[in-house]
């Protein structure tokens, strides 16, 4: 199977790198979820899954946990992982003063 980059849509040779972005949204149940120390994602994510058994399965996908993955070839990624929501970044302020070298 040929993979494909999800964004610029260039082939992933075989052996080629490439990379799988993973989001996660996960409802955060108005503090229900609290951080918690030493605790890992599995498990976090089993205890999730806990506490919406019994809830209608198609709230569950749309409300409380939503789960993509997307190919990315590395220029993508980067590009990605530089700017994830496409944000304006007219906020990128070029700093006050140079020092002098
Ligand atoms: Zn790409």
């Amino acid at each position: 199977m040929i993979l494909q980059c999800y964004k610029c849509n260039n082939k992933i040779l075989p052996g080629g790198s490439s990379f799988i972005i993973k989001i996660t949204a996960i409802s955060n149940f108005n503090g229900i979820i609290e951080p918690q120390k030493n605790i890992d994602i599995k498990t976090l994510l089993k205890e999730i899954e806990e506490e919406i058994r019994g809830l209608p399965e198609d709230l569950i996908e749309e409300e409380i946990y939503k789960e993509r993955e997307f190919i990315l070839c590395p220029r993508c990624k980067e590009l990605f992982l530089a700017n994830p929501f496409g944000k304006e970044l007219d906020d990128l302020k070029p700093p006050e003063s140079i020092p002098p070298p």
